[in-house]
């Protein structure tokens, strides 16, 4: 049976409305997008839905005891809390350089979780 929802688009800054009829995965109609990315981002939340994540990562011997981390491309929703847990038992050594890949494919999905500063060791 058809559902229209409505769902925010989060591709760009505009953050349009978009009223969405679909049936299960299937889009039917998509109305309230500016530009066409409106339609596939629906399109990718109906099917594969995935969010960057960013968070921290325990250093030993560093300046600061975490390092900010951020995947380097979106990982499937569903699997963000998997993530998360593995991030949390990760503890890396100091120094730490920006873009140093901190985890490496965590989930299997090909995306690694790199660092966004550098922390240097004291
Ligand atoms: S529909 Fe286009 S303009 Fe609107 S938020 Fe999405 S990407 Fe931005």
């Amino acid at each position: 049976m058809p559902v229209t929802e409505k769902m925010i688009c989060i591709t760009c800054p505009m953050g349009c409305t978009l009223e969405v009829t679909h049936e299960g995965e299937t889009l039917l109609n998509v109305e309230g997008n500016t530009c066409p990315r409106g339609e596939k981002y629906v399109k990718e939340e109906l099917t594969d839905p995935r969010r960057m994540v960013a968070t921290t990562v325990k250093v030993k011997g560093g300046l600061h005891p975490l390092v900010p981390v951020y995947t380097q491309a979106p990982v499937p929703k569903p699997r963000i809390f998997e993530l998360l847990a593995k991030i949390r038992q990760a503890e890396i050594e100091a120094p730490v350089e920006i873009n140093q890949v901190v985890l490496e494919d965590p989930l299997g999905e090909g995306v690694n979780v790199i660092a966004s500063r550098d922390l240097p060791e004291v």
